[in-house]
């Protein structure tokens, strides 16, 4: 919980080193970046250093109040989420901090308030909390967390000094997952797939990675062989499972990408060597040394269309599926319901 911890976020950590170091903390930060990188963990750490009794180049992580915010009941820091249940953050959870903000800290020296996700707050909750951020009591800090962080109004976002967070290395995510205790061959497909988030591992980890490989394998094959009919039965085991179908695509997505990536690569090396590749064995291994890079984009299309249609306009999963594997066997008209997304 350190900044010690923080891995492969240099350049962020830099920006609060010398802002604690030189006394110039902001009275508000939005950290905005891919989920799962440490934007959370930077916040504490933040809080850790402003509230502890020996900082240094970082907090010590072991006196009293650097304790209290790791257990999360220090009394001066709070952090605010998605109520259970809820879509949004209502204004209420906004205005019961409210008060709270304007006394002075009670143990620690700072007052430290973390909204995450901050982009999920209601419209409402939003403009109270613009009202805090435009008379900031001296001393408190307010951190907005978002991975999407454009869709904040823009007279939030312009009272907040903006920080950016990466995505973490490939390497870093091995060693993390290693940690979590996946074994070697898992943790290197999953890290390839996840585009540098732990919050996308941890959705590909676990027992469903790999029925969901198989059938990200099976709907390939059957685009690429000409056997819709397996594609018809995917989807049919697959229906009246939108998350689980919704899982599938994206992780059809992500192998997608890597092939994409692969294909652009020289060596035939960097091919067998890919996690990826090795986890899906001859399929892939002959649409990454094969696939043209028209095809593959003709495929990355199909998918893309399919979960928009799942996900914007409701449609079924297995006309959903169909469809895309019709779309990516070159053939436009997969269904009725399909042709009509098409012509949007
Ligand atoms: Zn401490």
């Amino acid at each position: 919980m350190r900044f010690a911890d923080i891995r492969d976020q240099d350049s962020a950590l830099e920006i609060f080193k010398r802002a604690v170091a030189r006394d110039k903390v902001p009275h508000a930060y939005l950290f905005e970046g891919p989920p799962g990188v440490g934007k959370n963990i930077a916040a504490r750490a933040l809080a850790m250093i402003l509230n502890c009794d020996e900082p240094g180049d970082d907090s010590c992580g072991v006196c009293v109040n650097c304790r209290k915010i790791i257990g999360d009941v220090h009394p001066d820091v709070r952090f605010l989420g998605l109520p259970e249940g809820k879509r949004r953050i209502p204004i209420e959870m906004v205005r019961n901090v409210q008060g709270w903000m304007e006394i002075r800290p009670h143990e620690g020296k700072a007052k430290v308030l973390v909204i995450d996700p901050a982009d999920l707050l209601t419209e409402q909750a939003a403009n109270a909390l613009l009202k805090t951020l435009e008379e900031p009591r001296a001393g408190s800090l307010i951190i907005l967390i978002s991975d999407h962080a454009s869709s904040l109004l823009p007279t939030i976002r312009s009272r907040c000094q903006s920080v950016r967070f990466g995505a973490l290395d490939e390497s870093t995510v091995v060693d993390l997952l290693l940690e979590k205790g996946l074994d070697k061959k898992e943790s290197a497909v999953v890290a390839a797939l996840c585009s540098g988030s732990m919050e996308r591992a941890a959705r590909y980890t676990g027992e469903d990675l790999a029925e969901r490989m198989q059938a990200v394998t099976a709907l390939l094959r059957s685009a690429s062989d000409n056997t819709p009919q397996n594609a018809m039965a995917i989807a049919a085991a697959l229906r009246g499972d939108r998350d689980e179908t919704l899982a599938v695509l994206e992780l059809m997505l992500q192998v997608l990408d890597e092939l994409m990536w692969l294909r652009s690569s020289p060596s035939d090396e960097t091919v067998a060597q890919s996690a990826i590749v090795r986890f899906f064995g001859d399929l892939l291994e002959d649409l990454a040394q094969r696939g043209s890079p028209r095809r593959m984009a003709q495929y990355i299309a199909a998918v893309y269309k399919a979960i928009t249609a799942m996900t914007r306009n409701n449609m079924n999963p297995q006309l959903a599926v169909e469809g895309m594997v019709m779309a990516m066997r070159g053939r436009t008209s997969g269904g009725e319901a399909w042709g009509r997304i098409g012509a949007r």
